[in-house]
């Protein structure tokens, strides 16, 4: 399942840089994740990398988008052609 940014977000731009897949943006208002690159961090790192950066823990499990370890294990390859998953 991907992640998604909560209206609780303070827009002070610490995750961003922590996405291994260049998930997250600044939006309108809130800094956004895009469901289509989220891996969970799944292939890079054991856990939410954006999910313990942010200081007020608006970074949260999207229900919206549920998908398989394998599912995002397979979504991690095609943004990574070439390179090997962490295990
Ligand atoms: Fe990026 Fe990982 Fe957060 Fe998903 S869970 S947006 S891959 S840092």
């Amino acid at each position: 399942m991907a992640y998604k940014i909560s209206d609780e977000c303070i827009s002070c731009g610490a995750c961003e840089p922590e996405c291994p897949n260049a998930a997250i943006s600044e939006g309108e208002t809130v800094y956004v994740i895009d469901p289509d690159k989220c891996t969970e961090c799944v292939g890079a790192h054991e856990s939410s990398k954006c999910a313990e950066t942010c200081p007020v823990d608006a970074c949260v499990p999207d229900e919206e988008h549920t998908e398989s370890r394998d599912a995002l294990l397979e979504k991690w390859k095609k943004l990574h052609p070439g390179e090997t998953p962490a295990a």
